[in-house]
C-alpha cells in the first residue's frame, strides 16, 4: 500500500469512527477496545444471560434517539417508585391504544405488584430496567454492577412465572462513566450482561407544551411515575396522536429483536461471570 493510500485508509477508518461514535455525542468512548463499538463483538465474551440479545450494530454505544425519518417515538417511564402512577400509565395506553416501556429498579418489582406487571407485559407494553436499586453505573466495581443488572432479570422472571427476556437498559442518571468520564469499564460489563446499548432520551420536558414542538421522528420521551409526569403525558399523547405519530416501545423504536420468552427462569450466580471479568 503507498503512502497516500494508507493515508486514505487511515482518514476513512477515523470518519466511519466517529460516524459509529455518533456526532454530538458527549461520551468518550476513545480509549474503548478496538473491537467495541464498530464490530460489537465484545471480544469473544459471549453474553451469558439466556436472552435474544440485542445484535451488535454501529450504532453508538449510548443510543438517545431512533430513526428520524419515520414518525414512531417511545414513552418510557423511569423509576416506578410510585406504583399508583405505574397504574396510570398504563391505563393510559390502554385508553389511547399506544404502548410504552416501564424502566423500574429491579427493588420496585415486588409481589404485591405481580398482577400490575404481568398485565404490562401482557399488553405489548416493555419492561426494560434501571438497574437494581438506582446507583450510579459508572461507580460500581465490576462484580456489584454485574448484581445491578442481572439480579432484576431474576426478580422479574421469578415475579412473572416465566423468562422475560430484559431487552433495553436505561442507566441511572443517563450515565455509564467512571470518575474519570471514562465509560470503557461499564460497557465492558454492559456486554457481557448482554446489553449492546444504552438507552438514554432526547426529550425530557414536563410541560406538554414544551414537550409538543420536542418530539421529533424518532424521540424517546423520558418521564417518571409521578403526579407532575401523569399530568404531562394525558394531554402530551393525544396531542402527538393527532401530529401523526405512532407510539412503539424502545425495543420496536431500535429493532432490537424480537421478544421470546421460555419458561427457564433465570437465576443470577456471579461465580458464572467470575472467569470471564
Ligand atoms: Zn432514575
Amino acid at each position: 500500500m503507498s503512502g497516500r493510500v494508507r493515508f486514505l485508509v487511515f482518514f476513512l477508518c477515523l470518519i466511519s469512527l466517529s460516524a459509529a461514535l455518533g456526532t454530538g455525542q458527549a461520551e468518550s468512548l476513545s480509549d474503548l477496545p478496538p473491537l467495541s463499538i464498530q464490530d460489537g463483538t465484545a471480544g469473544g465474551d459471549e453474553a451469558l444471560r439466556p436472552s435474544p440479545l440485542p445484535l451488535p450494530d454501529d450504532r453508538p454505544f449510548i443510543i438517545r434517539f431512533g430513526d428520524r425519518n419515520v414518525p414512531r417515538i417511545a414513552l418510557t417511564m423511569d423509576d416506578c417508585y410510585e406504583i399508583p402512577f405505574v397504574r396510570k400509565a398504563f391505563e393510559l395506553c390502554g385508553e389511547l391504544g399506544i404502548v410504552m416501556t416501564f424502566y423500574p429498579l429491579g427493588c420496585m418489582l415486588k409481589e404485591e405488584d405481580r398482577e400490575l406487571w404481568q398485565a404490562i407485559a401482557d399488553s405489548g407494553c416493555e419492561i426494560g430496567t434501571h438497574t437494581l436499586y438506582h446507583n450510579d453505573i459508572g461507580k460500581m466495581d465490576k462484580a456489584t454492577l454485574l448484581r445491578n443488572l442481572l439480579k432484576p432479570q431474576e426478580i422479574l422472571d421469578s415475579l412473572l412465572g416465566y423468562h422475560y427476556p430484559i431487552r433495553s437498559i436505561r442507566p441511572p442518571y443517563g450515565n455509564i462513566e467512571d470518575e474519570n468520564g471514562n465509560p470503557s469499564r461499564a460497557v465492558r460489563v454492559l456486554r457481557q450482561a448482554g446489553f449492546d446499548h444504552v438507552v438514554n432520551w432526547d426529550v425530557s420536558q414536563t410541560d406538554p407544551w414544551k414537550a409538543l414542538p420536542a418530539v421529533r421522528n424518532g424521540s424517546i420521551l423520558l418521564y417518571h411515575a409521578r403526579w407532575k409526569d401523569m399530568e404531562c403525558i394525558s394531554v402530551l399523547v393525544p396531542e402527538l396522536l393527532k401530529k401523526g405519530f405512532e407510539f412503539v416501545t424502545v425495543s420496536e423504536l431500535l429493532d432490537f429483536p424480537p421478544l421470546a420468552t421460555s419458561t427457564d427462569l433465570y437465576t443470577y450466580r456471579l461465580s458464572d461471570y467470575q472467569g470471564r471479568m
